[in-house]
């Protein structure tokens, strides 16, 4: 292993009991990279939605329940870039994976290969995986050991600053926009468009030919949405969001993208679709409530409702290189790894438009 500047210890975001506060431990070990992993040294970070609900204790699992079985203490950070530092004692040049690769830092962190869902392309739920949020350590420290055989191999023009929230609201927006299967043309309504995952919603829906409706609040949002490409903007505050899309529509959206945590918005955007619409969930509001659509509404209006969970690597890739390409672009604001703390408490309020990246490399 070539580990020359690599330091024995480092700065790491720590959470030591859920629900407790975030401090930074600077004597944390730096990870050795062992058999079929490289060790990457951390650049940037975004800061997502589940790292706050991880830390608060208030992560839910697929019953709705708060996920218990969580690495403690924690560090989080899943939507990170990195650069390849040094390689696994096994690792040859047959890998193809040299020092100075840029990599991504991702949700999933490990997987089986071998299930259903691997064999499928659907690896994120792989049933033996392991992810960067309850597993494993993730990008909020400065140095990380990552699988080498399921990398994010990332290619070494694109900008370290803007790829990291791509990793996870990108390939969730992405892939929330595929699974409408939207076509050139169709409706589509972004409800929270104004947010992290929102505004990349609207980008990568514009990217599938979509005509964007994008639902948010206040006249900073509006600029702000109608700035990135969506044709028309729903004040929610101001406005009946499920009236105006059906003026602007005719027959109602052919799709809607609910990134709110609201379970209200689920609902309401039900009532935007035109028949055979699809509702395409993404944000999980807190406390466990159901879907308030009325059964025969689904069924008479022939309904589609889908769900996921980020998307695979493959999917992920795709998500990259649109932004690679610059068809899409992820508003970020970088700012230092110690402000960690008061952007988790700006989250809390909501008030963040697009996404922050906290600069981990100094
Ligand atoms: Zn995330
Ligand atoms: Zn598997």
């Amino acid at each position: 292993m070539a580990s020359t500047g690599i330091p024995k210890t480092q700065t790491v975001a720590l959470v030591r009991d859920l629900g407790g506060t975030v401090e930074f431990k600077t004597d944390y070990p730096v990870p050795m990279p062992g058999t079929n992993e490289v060790l990457a040294k951390v650049l940037y970070t975004g800061v997502c939605q589940s790292d706050l609900h991880t830390k608060a204790g208030t992560a839910a699992g697929p019953d709705g329940t708060p996920i218990t079985k969580i690495k403690l203490p924690h560090v989080g950070g899943h939507e990170g870039i990195g650069e390849i530092v040094a390689l696994g004692p096994d690792i040859t040049h047959s890998h193809g994976l040299k020092v100075g690769g840029l990599v991504g830092i991702r949700f999933s962190s490990r997987i089986c290969r071998r299930c259903e869902f691997c064999l499928a392309g659907t690896e994120q739920y792989c049933i033996k995986s392991t992810n960067h949020l309850h597993h494993e350590d993730g990008s909020f420290q400065q140095y990380i050991a990552l699988d080498a055989d399921y990398l994010t191999v990332l290619p070494n023009d694109v900008d370290p600053k803007v790829m990291g929230p791509v990793l996870c609201a990108g390939l969730t927006a992405y892939k929330a926009v595929l699974n409408t299967n939207i076509r050139p043309g169709n409706w589509l309504v972004v409800v929270g468009a104004g947010g992290g995952l929102g505004h990349l919603a609207v980008q990568y829906a514009k990217a599938q030919g979509a005509l964007v409706i994008g639902v948010d609040t206040g006249p900073g949002k509006r600029d702000f949405v109608l700035g990135i490409g969506a044709q028309e903007f729903i004040d929610f505050a101001t406005e009946d969001p499920i009236q105006k899309v059906h003026a602007i529509t005719g027959l109602g959206a052919h799709a809607a993208v609910v990134t709110a945590g609201n379970a209200k918005a689920f609902a309401h955007a039900c009532e935007m679709l035109r028949v055979g619409g699809t509702l395409s969930c993404v944000g999980i509001p807190p406390g466990n409530p159901c879907l308030e659509t009325p059964i025969c509404t689904i069924v008479i209006k022939g309904l589609r409702i889908t769900g996921n969970l980020v998307g695979s690597l493959k999917e992920c890739m795709e998500a990259v290189d649109l932004v690679r390409r610059g068809v899409v672009k992820p508003v970020i604001k970088v700012r230092p790894f110690k402000d960690l703390p008061q952007v988790y408490e700006e989250m809390e309020k909501g008030d963040i438009a697009g996404r922050i990246v906290l600069q981990v490399a100094e």
